[in-house]
């Protein structure tokens, strides 16, 4: 059985990791800063580092999820992690990133001879708990045929959808169009209550109609019911449309850029709160 190493340990990283183990992988990981995390996969069977080259020197495969491009560089273009990996290994990057900055962190890891698989998901907490997340993979096939087994104690859709930047092309864009839907539901919710429009009923009936959404399907009770337990805490959603709008440069983005300036101006007040909370910005 392949020994897989762990890296970020959070909302997402720590019902991923342990999906891992329960498919019978070695797991090595590590604290950050919130010791429970690595608490929790102790008790099940994890064996724990004191650091991350200790990770990645007991491991075949590496597994990452950080919030952002600053963490994955700062923890993974650290000369002395890349120096701690082994000729062939496989890191499967997993941040919701930009294209550029995990293209130049393969660009790096290719000339020492590591292997890399871009590789965000889609899916929430609920599909990491349950197995069952979408992954978007950039990177070559014979790299992802060698960790398949791996990521499928993850996953349950696992896409190849070009080359080492290509994941993260396509999550942006998946990010986009979440972050647009989720304002736009709040949006919904805010005219069915000048209307007197029952929540319930404006569900079902939109729900068989041309308007539905995923996030108007999924996220309207919690919307309803002021539930704003992260989830996906608003500074991701801000900083995945901040990239889809950086991208987009030469494309006309109207919604992408007025959806960035929303979720700015609400990122203060709700930094710890699910991104459902931006619609305390639109609904009075
Ligand atoms: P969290 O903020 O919950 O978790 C981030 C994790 O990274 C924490 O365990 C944190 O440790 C750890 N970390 C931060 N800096 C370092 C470091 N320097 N070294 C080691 N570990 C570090 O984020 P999520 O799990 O929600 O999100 C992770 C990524 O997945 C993001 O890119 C996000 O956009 C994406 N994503 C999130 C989804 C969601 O529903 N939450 C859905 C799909 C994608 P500590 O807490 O100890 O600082």
């Amino acid at each position: 059985m392949k020994k897989v190493g762990f890296i970020g340990l959070g909302a997402m990283g720590l019902p991923m990791a342990q999906n891992v183990l329960k498919q019978g992988f070695e797991l090595n990981a590590m604290q950050h800063r919130n010791p429970d995390p690595i608490r929790v996969l102790e008790t099940q069977g994890a064996q724990v580092c004191s650091s991350v080259e200790e990770v990645i020197r007991n491991s075949d495969v590496v597994i990452s999820i950080l919030p952002t491009d600053k963490e994955m560089n700062e923890v993974l273009l650290s000369e002395d992690v890349i120096d701690t990996f082994q000729k062939n290994a496989i890191l499967i990057e997993m941040t919701s990133g930009s294209p550029d900055a995990i293209k130049n962190l393969h660009r790096v890891y290719q000339e020492q001879g590591i292997r890399v698989l871009d590789a965000p998901v889609s899916g929430g907490t609920v599909g990491a708990e349950k197995g069952a997340l979408t992954v978007m993979a950039g990177g070559d096939q014979s790299t992802l045929n060698d960790v398949e087994d791996v990521i499928n104690a993850m996953a349950q859709n696992v896409y190849l959808v070009g080359e080492v930047g290509a994941g993260n092309a396509i999550k942006a864009i998946n990010q986009m169009l979440a972050g647009i839907h989720m304002i736009a539901t709040s949006e919904a919710i805010s005219l069915a209550n000048e209307l007197e429009v029952d929540t319930n009923i404006l569900k079902e009936v939109i729900g068989n109609s041309s308007g539905a959404s995923w996030m108007l399907m999924n996220k309207l009770d919690s919307i309803v019911d002021e539930q704003f337990e992260p989830g996906f805490k608003l500074p991701l959603m801000k900083k995945d449309v901040q990239i889809a709008v950086d991208e987009g440069r030469a494309s006309v983005l109207p919604l992408a850029s007025l959806a960035l300036q929303l979720y700015k101006s609400a990122e203060k007040e709700n930094s710890e709160l699910d991104f459902a909370a931006i619609s305390k910005s639109i609904i009075r």
